[in-house]
């Protein structure tokens, strides 16, 4: 599905172009290329593919910052049948698509079955490694019966539509545009069957239950789409599959967050461990432990890198990192013993403001501010 040109080159904007821009020259260009005003030239029809393709990509936030980031890497080829990823949203919702879908296909005009959009929710671990889950889609499939003929005679072919003449759109007037619509005789299938088939009445197709696995790999992001090829519903006789997109959702963790492929993690230290420093102990998602080193006079919120224990990143062999997100952690009840030390050490540390580094930085401040420095 997706080409190697690039985006902005298609859609002839330069790469910081607002959402505007985007728009206006996707308009231009499409215009210019759309099927209808140039019947029968394929590398017409190939360019509008291609600017519907760019512009599906650059006017979705999401969709053009993974692309920026990424490249064509963002969308291509996934898992076990996967033919792509894509981010949520609604995929197609411009006037063009809707005309093809009018037209009774999709993607410059293509015929297929219809696409199926299923939701799976996954755990962070399942994530984190990747899953394979099994998919229960309510789908149609070629009726066994008259093997997706329609007809009840096998010896007896499907005539011809009259309306159409078996072209199964019929042209109609939507505002300046002339469109193709499916034919209402024949419901765009272009025959007519005198002697429709028992089972399925004709359509060819049948509903049913269909349970398939799919791989979601590991790195998948929350409210990413996969998308499998040729799983959607079936198209009836001579006609393709449509696809099946399968919205992931991730689930949070108790102790993990997670931004792009690296995760983060705070850990609570007591103070004396910051002050003295020490080696703790921490969790890794693939459920292994790290130790990780804290230096004396670790202050909250520092940042400790635990390089590649982040996620995989789709499409590559690069892996995130996993940032150890220090708190230092204040007793809310002491011992008589550690009262009395601290007591002690509070009675000291008034004569060396210089450990202090926050301190010394916030008092000199105050100093300044109550002097009516700015
Ligand atoms: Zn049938
Ligand atoms: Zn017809």
């Amino acid at each position: 599905m997706a080409t190697n040109i690039d985006y902005y080159a298609t859609l002839e904007v330069a790469r910081d172009a607002n959402g505007d821009e985007i728009k206006r020259a996707y308009r231009k260009l499409a215009m210019k290329y759309h099927p209808d005003r140039n019947p029968g030239d394929a590398e017409a029809e190939d360019t509008f593919k291609k600017i519907n393709e760019a512009y599906n990509v650059l006017k979705d936030d999401q969709k053009r910052a993974a692309y920026d980031r990424f490249g064509h890497a963002a969308f291509e080829g996934g898992g076990a049948g996967a033919g792509g990823f894509d981010f949520g949203g609604d995929g197609f919702g411009d006037i063009f698509e809707q005309m093809f879908n009018a037209m009774g296909g999709r993607r410059g005009g293509r015929r297929s079955g219809a696409d199926i959009q299923v939701q799976v929710s996954i755990t962070f671990t399942e994530a984190f490694v990747g899953v394979k889950k099994e998919i229960t889609i309510p789908t149609r499939v070629i009726c066994k019966s008259c093997d997706g003929s329609g007809s009840a005679d096998k010896d007896q072919a499907p005539e011809i539509c009259p309306s159409c003449h078996g072209a199964g759109k019929v042209r109609a007037q939507q505002g300046f545009f002339s469109m193709l619509v499916p034919c209402p005789t024949c419901h765009g299938t272009g025959r007519l069957i005198r002697n429709p088939c028992k089972k399925c009445h004709g359509a060819g197709t049948m509903e049913k239950n269909r349970t398939i696995e799919v791989a979601i790999p590991a790195g998948v992001e929350d409210g990413m789409r996969i998308r499998v090829s040729g799983e959607g519903e079936a198209g009836g006789k001579g006609v393709p599959a449509g696809d099946l997109y399968v919205n992931v959702s991730v689930e949070a963790h108790g102790i993990f967050q997670r931004d792009g492929a690296n995760i983060y993690c705070r850990v609570p230290v007591r103070m004396g461990q910051a002050a003295l420093g020490t080696e703790i102990e921490v969790p890794v998602v693939d459920g292994s432990r790290a130790k990780v080193k804290i230096p004396a006079g670790t202050q909250t919120g520092e940042h400790f890198r635990l390089r590649g224990k982040g996620f995989s990143v789709l499409r590559s062999s690069a892996r995130g990192d996993m940032y150890i997100q220090v708190v230092v952690e204040t007793p809310r009840h002491l011992s008589k013993r550690q009262r009395e030390l601290l007591e002690e050490f509070e009675a000291d540390a008034v004569g060396h403001a210089k450990g202090s580094p926050e301190s010394t930085g916030f008092f000199s401040k105050v100093k300044d501010f109550f002097e009516g420095k700015p």
